[in-house]
């Protein structure tokens, strides 16, 4: 057993504890391979957070499984939210599993690799409140980023939300180890952090009774080799004075907010259990454009909550037209056995998925309008490496977070080198992206 292939889905806090993994089996000197035909042994790292999240998982198990009936793959294990939220389903449905691995056991992963098979189907379940464990990692993105994560878990409790049963309460990791840990990466080359937790502006206050994200992003800003740092997923009534101060003034820290709103309707967010409420939403997104100018706001919203009538949606709509948040994930609500929001009346998924469709048209035009305002600024780019279906190199800008938010593809007269900064003129809309040239190799 000597080849391992590991596939990884859901978030980022998910895919760091993918790169702790294929540490330790690097570790423990297994090969790592992306191809699963290639491998004895696949490891599915799954998410569980809504519906279609658990589709995806299932799907790629059932795949997995076919390989294991056709192909070299001798072993399966799942790991992740899925493992952690419907263990015994998934021994009883699902046979070609040969070993489950929670959210707590991400250290176990070579014992379970070991033990794995079809008679004993082993069963990891550790601790998932208990302090984080401390693992190398082999980071899987960039060239030039990668994400840092500064907490576990979630205490905020939402209606709608399972993941605190599945990750446990909030635990801060110290601050002195994410300090080590960035400066161990920016040794290596990277460039970009972007930090993630479920929730990072608590980070804390657990640990030491006060919230540290300011002082942290500070801290982070000092070491050398990290030339931007960027935050998400910051929950909209803890981006206090002292954080914004913080973004407005630290060059290294990106004018790139992503605050996850969900609704702006008071009685909603009430119910959805969500502290602060629309109108404090409304106050903070003036306050943030008058403060950091130029910044560019993500935010992530939830179609067909409980509450949510024809006005209610409607309210959401028109304050979407009015903010003109660059930038938005959209989401028709999944009701999630467990969750308070389970039982709760609410419309059903068409009416969901057909509100956030109209979602998405709204943000549409609002992402055109903001791409035609950055026709012609020259920005400073983090080049990803060469696009050779488009014959173009391609990068992110401040504005662009990895994954959500799309490249700037851009032309040089010199070769480009991936994980480097470059400044790009703008020069217009490529189907959605947006498309430049190099006018230097940036100093
Ligand atoms: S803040 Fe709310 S929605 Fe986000 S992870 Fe925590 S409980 Fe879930």
């Amino acid at each position: 057993m000597s080849k391992v292939c590991l596939i990884s889905l859901g978030c980022a806090k998910n895919l760091i504890d993918s790169e702790q993994m294929l540490s330790l089996l690097d570790d423990a000197g297994y090969e790592l391979t992306d191809d699963p035909e290639e491998a004895d042994a696949a490891i599915v790292n799954t998410c569980a957070f809504i519906e279609s999240a658990k589709s995806e998982a299932i799907e790629n198990i059932l795949a997995m499984g076919g390989l294991k009936k056709t192909g070299k793959l001798q072993k399966l294990i799942v790991a992740g939210c899925l493992a952690q939220r419907y263990k015994d389903e998934l021994l009883r449905e699902m046979p070609e599993i040969d070993a489950l691995l929670g959210t707590g056991s991400v250290s176990e992963i070579v014992n379970v690799l070991k033990e794995a098979r079809p008679e004993k189907k082993p069963q990891y379940y550790g601790d998932i409140n208990a302090p984080l464990d401390e693992a190398g990692r082999v980071v899987s993105t960039g060239p030039g980023w990668a994400y840092i994560k500064i907490a576990e878990g979630c205490s905020n409790n939402c209606a709608y939300c399972v993941i605190p049963s599945i990750r446990g309460k909030y635990r801060s990791r110290p601050m002195e180890n994410i300090l080590s840990e960035a400066v161990a990466l920016a040794g290596t080359g990277v460039r970009e952090l972007i930090v993630v937790a479920q929730d990072p502006t608590m980070y804390g206050v657990d640990l030491y009774r006060k919230r540290r994200l300011a002082e942290l992003t500070r801290e982070l800003a000092k070491i050398d080799g990290i030339e931007w740092i960027r935050l998400h997923y910051l929950y909209p009534d803890a981006v206090d004075d002292e954080l914004i101060d913080t973004i407005a003034n630290e060059p290294k820290v990106l004018k790139y907010l992503d605050i996850p709103i969900q609704h702006v309707n008071n009685g909603i967010l009430k119910l959805m259990r969500r502290r602060g409420t629309g109108d404090g939403i409304r106050a903070l997104l003036p306050k943030l454009r008058e403060r950091i100018p130029g910044v560019v706001l993500r935010t992530s919203l939830i179609t067909g909550l409980p509450g949510e009538g024809e006005a209610e949606f409607e309210e959401l709509c028109s304050f979407l037209r009015e903010a003109r948040i660059e930038r938005a994930g959209v989401f028709p609500f999944s009701p999630e056995e467990g969750t308070p929001a389970f039982d709760m009346p609410h419309v059903d998924t068409d009416e969901a998925v057909r509100r956030a469709e109209l979602i998405q048209e709204i943000q549409a035009g609002i992402m055109e309008d903001f791409n035609a305002s950055r026709v012609g600024a020259t920005v400073r780019v983090l080049c990803e490496g060469f696009d050779e279906e488009v014959g173009l190199y391609m990068g992110r800008s401040f504005a662009e977070s990895p994954d959500v938010d799309g490249y700037i593809y851009f032309g040089s007269p010199d070769e480009c080198v991936p994980g480097e900064f470059y400044d790009v003129i703008i020069r217009g809309d490529l189907d959605g992206d947006l498309a430049g040239e190099v006018v230097a190799e940036h100093a």
